[in-house]
């Protein structure tokens, strides 16, 4: 079940390229599942991803200060209390009329400005009009993004914001790390060092067990063209009762640089070949986008059964640049 493998293991050694991909969390198939869920829930947006815009088309770079002529404290004046996230459509108020976010205002039993009472709830329209004539800065901001966007359109931007901070790449792992890319592979030798590491663009990623119950996820670095890629084979019940594997190759690195490389996955033997393309994708967007979209290479079990062996499967991994 557990592999020798240490972080950083090279597959010099290891003649034909072949390396166990490390099995991560298969222990237990509800906590797989339930980690799993708590990725997708991490970038659920799914739709907008598009390949590589960060922005809506209508988005405009301004200064966090707002357009030219416009003073800069009519924004903060949209400034929640409580979290300083901006309060934006619906605006509601307290009696004494104060405004605080409807996030915060949801875990809050009175208004944090004069402690009066937050309910009944009252909506202030002319606030809202005029948030509607306003640019509002990313809310990473603060981490170099330099756009301002109509209010409708900042969740869908900040879904995508290429400054928004990366999360643990791993899935299947309940590991609430986030922080900068160059932070990403340090933190993958710190914290997940069974994950075994292959060098070169032409490697076998070898799952093993992959009859084993539930949820499961297989992991494995390879890294070449002086860069680091996750391959992630998951099983997984997408559809009740019908139990399906997804494998994708995500990138270290942005989804500008993803755009430089192309991977190929590849079943072979007994006379039959499983062959998927794609552009990696970014870690940024993560394993559980990739299998919700099935923008990965998917099979059932029965077809997983005909390219295994002895419950093991090898899949070829080759990473090009294009
Ligand atoms: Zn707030
Ligand atoms: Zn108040
Ligand atoms: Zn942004
Ligand atoms: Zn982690």
């Amino acid at each position: 079940m557990s592999r020798p493998s240490s972080a950083g293991a090279v597959g010099g050694g290891l003649g034909a390229g072949k390396a166990g991909g490390g099995k991560h969390g298969g222990s237990g198939g509800t906590a797989a599942a339930a980690a799993a869920a708590g990725v997708s829930s991490g970038s659920s947006s799914g739709s907008g991803f598009g390949s590589g815009s960060a922005a809506p088309a209508s988005a405009v770079s301004l200064p966090p200060a707002g357009l030219p002529g416009q003073p800069p404290e009519l924004t903060a004046l949209f400034e929640c209390p409580v979290c300083f996230d901006y309060v934006l459509p619906p605006i509601l108020q307290c009696q004494a009329g104060h405004l605080v976010c409807n996030q915060c205002r949801q875990k809050l039993s009175c208004c944090p400005t004069c402690r009066g009472p937050l309910s009944p709830s009252i909506r202030n329209l002319a606030m809202e009009k005029v948030a509607s004539t306003l640019p509002f800065p990313c809310k990473y901001s603060s981490s170099g993004c330099l756009l301002s966007l109509h209010h409708s359109e900042k969740p869908d931007h900040e879904e995508v914001c290429e400054f928004r901070p990366y999360t643990c790449p791993c899935p299947g792992a309940s590991c609430k790390w986030h922080g900068s890319l160059e932070a990403v592979m340090p933190h993958l030798m710190h914290a997940h060092k069974s994950i075994t590491t292959l060098q070169g663009e032409d490697i076998v990623f070898l799952a093993t067990d992959i009859n084993l119950p539930g949820a499961v996820d297989w992991v494995m670095m390879q890294s070449c063209f002086s860069h680091h890629f996750m391959l992630v084979l998951e099983k997984q019940e997408k559809y009740e009762g019908h139990q399906q594997f997804f494998a994708v190759v995500l990138l270290i690195g942005t989804r500008k640089q993803a755009e430089n490389f192309a991977y190929r996955l590849e079943l072979n033997g007994n006379r039959r070949r499983l062959t998927w393309e794609a552009t990696p994708r970014s870690i940024h967007d993560g394993v559980a986008a990739a299998i919700m979209n099935s923008d990965c290479l998917v099979f059932d079990t029965s077809v997983a059964h005909l390219f295994a062996d002895n419950g093991n499967l090898g899949i070829n991994v080759t990473i090009s640049m294009c």
